[in-house]
């Protein structure tokens, strides 16, 4: 290319990156300061699973099935219970779920026959080691009270 098609090229490039510039500077603004600044998470955004409790009673909806832990295609979930003497129900003891190898498929949460863990809105997660992410659910629901 010649001395001055370089230059004619050069100057449509810079012209067609400043018009881009320009659009986007008159368009809304969708970005957010984060971390000062948060939006509202999507209902369809998948956290980690999170136990979910019942409203009326406040007691976990859980019942112990192990349905959950059975069905997890990264075996990632693993459930203590027990039943307390006089008690006609079992209760969750712990509720140990291995986020690291979680690939939020959703298998557990449709096929839960109690409703009672939903995906969690939680996408502030971070951590210095895998540890970190090994969640009791009981405790994190517990804590969270
Ligand atoms: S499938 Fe539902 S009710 Fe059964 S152990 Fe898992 S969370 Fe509890
Ligand atoms: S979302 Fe899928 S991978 Fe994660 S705990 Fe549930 S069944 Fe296992």
């Amino acid at each position: 290319m010649s001395y001055f098609g370089e230059i004619y090229t050069g100057a449509v490039s810079l012209i067609a990156g400043l018009g881009v510039t320009g659009k986007a500077l008159f368009q809304p603004t969708v970005t957010v300061q984060y971390p000062w600044e948060t939006i509202d998470i999507t209902p369809t955004f998948r956290g980690h699973i999170e136990l979910v409790t019942d409203e009326e009673t406040g007691n976990f909806k859980c019942i112990c099935c192990g349905l959950c832990q059975l069905n997890c295609p990264s075996h990632c979930i693993s459930i203590k219970s027990s039943k307390p003497e006089g008690a006609k129900k079992k209760a969750l003891d712990s509720y140990m779920l291995n986020f690291t190898t979680c690939s939020l498929c959703g298998t557990c949460v449709e096929g839960c026959p109690a409703d009672a863990i939903k995906f969690s809105d939680d996408y502030n997660l971070a951590g210095f080691s895998r540890e970190e992410f090994y969640f009791d659910l009981v405790k994190r629901a517990r804590e969270e009270k």
